[in-house]
């Protein structure tokens, strides 16, 4: 009994607590409003409160929602394709699609590509107020819903600022790796190892601690990201002592090529390395091929690569042959002058266009690496023969492209000149 008489005292003095409390909520709240002001004058902010507290509520609801996404563009994708997976309305799409055909002809998305959406949801329909991606490297394309129940769209070009790029490195394992390291785009990088496939086998020459320094030129957006590389100004190569450099020109007639510090181009009638020298890598000052060094076949070059990995012809000429040739299972064969020819052996397959007959020019892809014939693994098998007799091309002089003379000379020494203060002002930078 004397217990439940405590327990009503207890619950009378929280209630008169509780009423207490409530009393003293109303009179400040009354002091602090007023309440000369009637509820529906209610400040500004107020009211946006309850408008953010409805979307919130409403978002919840799943009724409304602003979603943004980015999406990266997979293999097989297409805008089409993007919008219907997102949930966009057929009629919606083909209103896009014919805006955007109004300005360009076609839009080709690239694998990784990036793009942005801002999607909506009202009255349970998906609708698309903003959607941005990059056609190229220097164009923008911005599309967003306007208030006609239409689309806006708009093409903008980024600015670009040329500026130029000085990478320099040791060759630790391959060149493609250590100008990846420094920096270099592997575009760049397979461009350096081009010019000089003319005068370095990359499978045999090339030595661990060889130098290298590229200077080129990129293009850079407002926001300092490279969107484009240009070209490469000046090449240098320290090759097991021998150095290398080489200056980019452009003749009377304009065209663009290499020269060495004496003005000599760097091109040739055929190339050391017809292969992209670049990705060609680990066994430095490899002789013989590990395999097949002592292959019957051998009287060749043979270039270690990846399968697949891209063959140019090493020079101009005609195909002779471009099909299956027993052991050197599939071939290509070209010929170049009365003088010299050049064959390619164990391919893939072949590349476009290579058949018996077709004109080749320099540097294009006649096939791809890999192991048909005789062949123990991926790999080039390249000859090239004088007067149909296979000689080593490794040892092979070939006479000497273009050499500058009188007033093409001249200019060339002023080119030259400016490069060398370019690349000195560069290098100071580096170090500083
Ligand atoms: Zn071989």
């Amino acid at each position: 009994m004397k217990n439940k008489k405590k327990i009503n005292i207890k619950k009378i003095i929280i209630f008169g607590i509780i009423i207490f409390i409530i009393i003293l909520f109303f009179y400040f709240n009354i002091k602090s409003n007023n309440f000369a002001k009637p509820i529906t004058s209610a400040p500004e902010e107020f009211k946006n409160e309850i408008k953010n507290f409805s979307t919130f509520f409403i978002n919840k609801n799943n009724n409304t929602f602003n979603n943004k996404k980015i999406i990266t563009v997979k293999s097989g994708d297409s805008l089409q394709r993007i919008l219907v997976k997102e949930g966009i309305d057929q009629k919606e799409i083909n209103k896009i699609n014919s805006l955007l055909k109004e300005k360009i002809k076609i839009i080709n998305l690239q694998i990784g590509q990036k793009i942005n959406l801002l999607i909506k949801k009202e009255n349970n329909k998906i609708l698309l107020s903003r959607l941005s991606f990059s056609l190229n490297e220097i164009t923008n394309i911005y599309i967003f819903a306007n208030s006609e129940e239409n689309y806006n769209v708009k093409i903008i070009d980024k600015i670009l600022e040329k500026k130029n790029f000085l990478a320099k490195g040791v060759i630790k394992n391959s060149l493609y790796n250590s100008a990846q390291q420094q920096g270099v785009d592997p575009e760049i990088i397979i461009e350096f190892a081009r010019i000089f496939g003319f005068e370095i086998d990359f499978q045999r020459d090339i030595r661990e601690n060889d130098e290298f320094q590229i200077l080129y030129e990129r293009f850079e957006d407002d926001d300092g990201e490279v969107q484009k590389n240009g070209e490469i100004i000046f090449a240098y190569l320290n090759n097991n002592g021998r150095e290398i450099s080489l200056y980019r020109y452009k003749d009377e007639k304009n065209n663009i090529g290499y020269y060495s510090q004496d003005g000599k181009s760097i091109e040739k009638a055929l190339m050391k390395t017809p292969i992209n020298g670049a990705r060609l890598s680990s066994s430095f000052g490899l002789r013989k091929h590990p395999i097949l060094g002592y292959n019957k076949l051998h009287q060749g070059t043979d270039f270690a690569a990846p399968k697949g990995t891209p063959i140019m012809a090493s020079g101009s000429g005609t195909i002779e042959m471009a099909s299956w040739n027993g052991a050197y299972g599939k071939y290509v064969r070209i010929r170049h002058n009365s003088t010299y020819k050049t064959a390619y052996a164990h391919l893939s397959r072949f590349g476009k266009n290579i058949r018996r007959g077709a004109k080749v020019q320099q540097g294009q892809i006649i096939g791809y690496v890999g192991s048909t014939g005789r062949s123990t693994g991926p790999h080039l098998h390249y000859e090239v023969l004088v007067q149909n007799k296979r000689v080593n091309s490794q040892r092979l002089k070939l006479p000497s492209g273009k050499n500058l003379v009188g007033k093409e000379k001249q200019i060339f020494e002023n080119t030259k000149e400016q490069i060398e203060e370019l690349r000195t002002k560069l290098l100071k930078e580096k170090i500083n």
